[in-house]
């Protein structure tokens, strides 16, 4: 069986080519419930995991452990609304629509609803429709969608607390090694020096920045992120990553200091540039890499 040769149809091929239409609403519906559990993951994640530090500090300094808090998780409580805490009816949990009807407003206390929620929703989607329409109905476009659904959680995460958390970099690295065994994106091969390449790369850069200015560059979390994009890509792919990158943050940093919303020692995550750079280096990687070896050859 080549499950992971990439050209495996997963989705009825004769649906695909008869009634396009169809197909990419069922696409987009999937991909809008998808950005509905991610901008809930965005949310919560964060506090679940300060709420765990916090017990694992107050354990390892002997203090009381902290008050017993509500009960909270990816599960519980359910969907409510965070000012006023009032439950959110069916209807309005509907992705992306529920945010339309509502004017994105609560339905009780009309304070505004982060839009951040619809814009997560939104970018799933759009990366679902993007990984079909690109790879077809393969193997290929599942992976992408899924690393692109990570990468989202991610990005919003690192703007929001200025962090990657381990539970998503890592099984995500150790996914991309998976996947690359037959070679769906990269060769086993590459993927592994791919994923130990870049993460020795960033800590020599750290470090070497940490003793040359006595500064923190970066977060450790964007060594797992790189390490990550190097077992989906394969290793000859990781420097247009970290061109494309190093050229976006740069940009956004450029624009925010002209336009005087952060001073140059405001610290800025390099996630969601990282972030970005994987996912388009897995859709255009290859082509842009032919053209300059074709270019640099004359
Ligand atoms: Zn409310």
């Amino acid at each position: 069986m080549t499950a992971m040769s990439g050209k495996q149809i997963i989705m009825n091929p004769t649906s695909f080519a008869s009634d396009p239409a169809t197909a990419y609403l069922l696409v987009a519906i999937m991909g809008a419930v998808i950005g509905s559990f991610l901008s809930m993951l965005v949310y919560r994640l964060p506090i679940i995991l300060k709420r765990q530090w916090d017990r694992d500090c107050r354990e390892a300094l002997a203090l009381a452990p902290p008050e017993t808090a509500e009960t909270f998780n990816i599960a519980w409580p359910a969907s409510h609304c965070p000012q006023c805490r009032a439950p959110l009816k069916l209807r309005d949990n509907i992705p992306l629509f529920g945010f339309l009807l509502l004017g994105g407003r609560c339905r009780h206390c009309r304070a505004p609803i982060p839009r951040q929620y619809f814009l997560i929703e939104a970018l799933t989607t759009l990366a679902a429709i993007a990984a079909v329409m690109h790879f077809g109905p393969t193997t290929r476009a599942a992976g992408a969608f899924l690393l692109g659904a990570a990468l989202i959680a991610l990005t919003f995460i690192d703007m929001r607390e200025q962090i990657l958390p381990d539970v998503i970099t890592l099984p995500f690295l150790w996914l991309g090694l998976l996947v690359n065994r037959g070679g769906l994106y990269a060769s086993l091969d590459s993927a592994v020096l791919g994923a130990i390449g870049a993460y020795l790369f960033l800590w020599v850069v750290f470090h070497a920045f940490r003793l040359a200015t006595g500064k923190e560059g970066m977060g450790q979390g964007d060594f797992k992120l790189f390490a990550l994009g190097g077992a989906w890509l394969g290793w000859q792919l990781l420097p247009l990553v970290l061109l494309f990158a190093s050229l976006a943050g740069a940009l956004y940093g450029g624009a925010l200091i002209l336009t005087r919303r952060l001073t140059r020692s405001t610290p800025m995550p390099f996630g969601p540039f990282l972030c970005a750079a994987i996912w388009l280096a897995l859709f255009y990687g290859r082509p842009l890499m032919t053209l300059y070896l074709r270019g640099a050859h004359g």
